[in-house]
């Protein structure tokens, strides 16, 4: 099995020559398919298993078909912890240096005002941590209704985390027509309500 095959763009497939991966792994091989056919995604797949760029390869490729309305955020990633948010980002970076996608990274502990400043400047991507998005969007810094994938990453961690009500209110100010990729660990019942309610028709990958 080879990236080329998945049906990625150039500009991607050359940035994961660069990283030097060789092959996909089995979530790979599985979730960019769908992503690409522009599929809602359940993905079911801990840590390790290269769920990080299962996203952000197809999102990258997706990205380069239209352009962003008025600087808004096209693509929208949470992830429970700081550490995690910046992990997505540096996936982000690593297959995105072919591209010009600006991106921000809203996570808590450092000052509001950096992170304001790129919001303003335009940011194509936003990784974040409930908590903190949600802080921008009530200082009035933040608009979703131009976000067309929405990513949320380890949602059972965020369940355990107490964020399920914060990541209902972030899928409300977010466009009804986005496609959303939801990934987890396990499936355990509040998680379970939470899909059937925001994802529309879920392909669901598992490894
Ligand atoms: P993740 O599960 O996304 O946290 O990824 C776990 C680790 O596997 C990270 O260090 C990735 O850089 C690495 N990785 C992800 N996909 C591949 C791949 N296709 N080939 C080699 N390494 C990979």
């Amino acid at each position: 099995m080879s990236f080329s095959t998945l049906g990625l763009s150039q500009k991607v497939l050359s940035a994961i020559d660069a990283a030097g991966y060789s092959e996909p792994t089995p979530i790979q091989a599985q979730a960019i398919p769908h992503v690409l056919e522009r599929k809602d995604v359940l993905g079911l797949a801990q840590t390790g298993t290269g769920k990080t760029a299962a996203f952000s390869l197809p999102i990258l490729t997706l990205l380069e078909r239209g352009r962003a309305r008025a600087r808004m955020p096209r693509s929208l990633v949470i992830a429970p912890t700081r550490e995690l948010a910046a992990q997505v980002a540096e996936s982000f970076e690593t297959f995105g240096v072919n591209h010009k996608y600006t991106m921000a990274l809203l996570i808590g502990g450092v000052s509001f005002e950096e992170q304001e400043k790129k919001l303003t400047k335009g940011a194509d991507i936003l990784i974040a941590t409930p908590g903190r998005l949600l802080d921008h969007f009530e200082r009035g810094k933040l608009l979703l209704t131009g976000v067309e994938f929405m990513v949320v990453d380890e949602a059972d961690r965020m369940l355990d985390m107490g964020f399920m009500p914060d990541l209902e209110r972030i899928f409300k100010l977010v466009p009804f027509t986005r496609q959303t990729l939801f990934f987890s660990a396990t499936m355990p019942p509040e998680i379970e309500r939470f899909v059937n309610t925001f994802l529309h028709t879920p392909e669901r990958v598992e490894v």
